[in-house]
């Protein structure tokens, strides 16, 4: 197992700035997710994809949350998803995202979704419409992926899994307290994806290279919407180009940076996760 440091980063650096200047070539990340009860999700993972250089964000949602999206976030556009009778996402989202998705070059699904959306049909639904697309499913969405294990695995392009150690214990039926490199890998193996096993120590594990692991960050970071930056960060890499292990091992580097930073700036709790985007765009021009 390896240290994530900056001498890895400086080993995998990111795409030239230069050789992208124009903004459809950039990267286009498409977001979907939110919910009634968590909206402005969306807008986390939406801003980060930018403050990490992608060209153009859409945020998919669910249609009441729409229009406040729009106004809050005047830089992306915002396409509007099918719901259930409970108001959450309905089981044909799924096609709708992966006819979404043709104009993007990576998605991020399920920061903010509720409970009552209907994740096994989305899922399912996107990965049989859509299987050619780079993926980070995160949240609720997490929850269906064990169920749909063999699309995940013959889906043609990357996907990332980025659980919590709850999400984790859930996926891979096994305690939170057991998260560990071995967890990680064997749920890389399990899915054919990328694995960031998000706590205090994070692993990023995918199948056929070495697992990082990383402890930096600080106990700020445990705070709501951190992890709905975490995957707007490695989404806005991912529709950059950027392969998904060297993806995920930057986005938890210039997450956790930014926690430390603003740890030291504000005070070791009580900063807000929106508070790191900002800090983003400089972290990845400095940070060896
Ligand atoms: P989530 O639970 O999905 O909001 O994600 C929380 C994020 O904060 C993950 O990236 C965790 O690795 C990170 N995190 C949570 N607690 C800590 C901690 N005590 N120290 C460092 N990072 C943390
Ligand atoms: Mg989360």
């Amino acid at each position: 197992m390896i240290e994530l440091d900056t001498e890895w980063l400086a080993a995998h650096p990111l795409p030239d700035p230069a050789q992208a200047s124009d903004k459809n070539a950039r990267g286009r990340l498409l977001a979907a997710g939110g919910s009634l009860t968590v909206p402005a999700a969306l807008l986390l993972t939406g801003e980060a994809a930018f403050r990490v250089g992608a060209g153009k964000v859409q945020l998919a949602s669910v249609e009441p949350a729409m229009l406040g999206l729009g106004l809050r976030f005047p830089e992306a556009a915002v396409l509007t998803l099918p719901v259930n009778d409970e108001g959450e996402m309905a089981g044909d989202a799924g096609a709708a995202i992966a006819g979404l998705v043709e104009r993007c070059d990576a998605l991020v699904l399920g920061p903010g979704m509720g409970m009552d959306a209907e994740a096994a049909a989305i899922l399912a639904g996107l990965l049989d419409a859509a299987p050619e697309v780079p993926m980070l499913l995160d949240a609720a969405m997490l929850a269906a992926v064990g169920d749909a294990q063999a699309q995940v695995l013959a889906a043609s392009a990357p996907i990332v899994l980025t659980p919590h150690p709850g999400e984790a214990a859930a996926l891979m039926d096994c305690d939170p307290d057991d998260v560990c490199a071995e967890l990680a890998e064997a749920a890389a193996a399990r899915f054919g994806a990328t694995v960031v096993l998000k706590s205090p120590q994070t692993w990023i594990a995918t199948p056929g290279e070495p697992t990082l692991t990383y402890r930096g960050g600080g106990p700020g970071l445990a705070t709501g919407g951190s992890g709905d930056v975490l995957a707007g960060i490695i989404g806005g890499l991912l529709a950059r180009g950027v392969a998904p292990h060297v993806a995920s091992a930057w986005g938890v580097w210039l997450h956790g940076k930014a926690g430390r930073i603003l740890g030291e700036r504000i005070g070791p709790i009580g900063f807000l996760a929106r508070e790191l985007l900002p800090l983003l765009p400089g972290l990845m021009e400095q940070p060896f």
